[in-house]
């Protein structure tokens, strides 16, 4: 049996309505910023109970813009983490900032008590990632960026739709960052990203910093980029839209029998699930566990027709491009053994029943 880690040459086996209805916005030609896109960013606000959501040309630009929105720029320090996708660093170099890195704990998330020792008269904002999908201990960050007047930005860009205690992931901080690449559950057929923030002036600043800084077709306020969302990108999430809820539903589903099938009393002792937060939905972006004899593990899997794939081998401050920033290997024992003994199953909406039976069974006769 093969358990493929993609879904999308499932999911758009049948691209006619798309195509159709691109098809049909040809003939308005609003090729950027147009009328599918202002729907697009209207159900994107709903979905995460926010007043504002922006469409930008990436997730990264999501996060840079963001971070140029609350006032991050050359010299300033930025609170994350190393244990993410290159990108959510890379935002933070390219506003012309430091990163900060801060442990994760057992649930794979910032650790929220370690986050005040590493705040300085320099930390201009803290971003921490919802990573996997899975929310981090967003209220306890929230109240220390807000004792110390910090800016509270969520890298959510593998989150959406996933809540802490009932309430929509990238609503808490002061500005959120999406991504709607195609290996995201919302996505597009490119690259794409949204913004959600509930501040009006971070809104119409982050309307005019993508689009050249101009607040109308002759006028520019300020030096600005080109990070717009295109119009045909939009139709494409408009119809994926659609399909959001049962394709999360389908997840946390399948992460359940996952979950229960690898906590057995067999398997406990071989398989470290993630901690769980009881306040948090988790949307499973990725699924994800740590055992010991993981690289074994992981040419097992893949023998035997599992896609399964490390998130990821190397920690961001052990990157050769993080040199500069003076990090060694120890620094974040945490990360690090993420590095070393994570694995990631496939587990996405195209896979029935008999996949994760087959899963369960093959890492089972990996160990037992
Ligand atoms: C995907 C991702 C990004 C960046 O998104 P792009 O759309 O690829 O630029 C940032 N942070 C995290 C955690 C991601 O998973």
């Amino acid at each position: 049996m093969k358990v493929p880690f993609s879904f999308l040459t499932d999911q758009f086996e049948s691209p006619d309505t798309i195509l159709s209805k691109i098809r049909e916005s040809l003939k308005r030609c609003d090729f950027t910023l147009g009328k599918d896109l202002t729907e697009f960013e209207k159900k994107y606000a709903k979905e995460t109970g926010c007043k504002h959501a922006i469409g930008v040309g990436s997730g990264t630009d999501a996060l840079f813009l963001s971070l140029k929105a609350v006032g991050v720029g050359s010299g300033d320090e930025v609170i994350t983490v190393p244990n993410s996708f290159i990108a959510t660093t890379g935002a933070v170099v390219q506003a012309g900032a430091r990163p900060v890195y801060v442990d994760c704990d057992a649930s794979l998330n910032i650790d929220p008590e370690k986050i005040e020792a590493a705040i300085t008269p320099k930390t201009k904002a803290i971003l921490p990632v919802h990573w996997a999908g899975g929310p981090c201990a967003i209220e306890e960050i929230l109240k220390i960026a807000n004792k110390h007047g910090i800016p509270l930005v969520e890298d959510a860009c593998q989150a959406l739709g996933a809540e802490w205690d009932g309430k929509k992931i990238g609503s808490f901080g002061m500005v959120a960052g999406f991504s709607v690449h195609p290996l995201k559950p919302l996505h597009v057929w490119g690259d794409g990203g949204v913004i959600t923030t509930n501040d009006d002036a971070i809104a119409s600043r982050i309307q005019i910093l993508r689009n050249h800084g101009l607040v109308d077709r002759d006028t520019v306020s300020t030096y600005g980029y080109n990070s717009r969302f295109d119009n045909v990108q939009a139709i494409v999430g408009n119809c994926v839209f659609e399909t959001l809820e049962a394709t999360i539903e389908k997840r946390i589903r399948y992460a359940k029998v996952l979950d229960e099938a690898f906590s057995t009393e067999e398997l406990r002792s071989h398989i470290t699930l993630p901690s769980r937060a009881k306040e948090g939905k988790h949307v499973f972006h990725l699924y994800q566990f740590q055992v010991k004899e993981r690289d074994k593990l992981l040419k097992h899997l893949i023998e035997n027709g599992i896609e399964a794939k490390i998130h990821y081998p190397i920690p961001l401050h052990l990157q050769p491009a993080a040199h500069s920033f003076g990090y060694r290997k120890g620094d974040f024992p945490c990360a690090e053994r993420q590095s070393e003994q994570s694995i990631t199953l496939p587990c996405h909406q195209y896979l029935n029943e008999n996949h994760l039976q087959y899963m369960i069974d093959t890492v089972s006769n990996f160990f037992l």
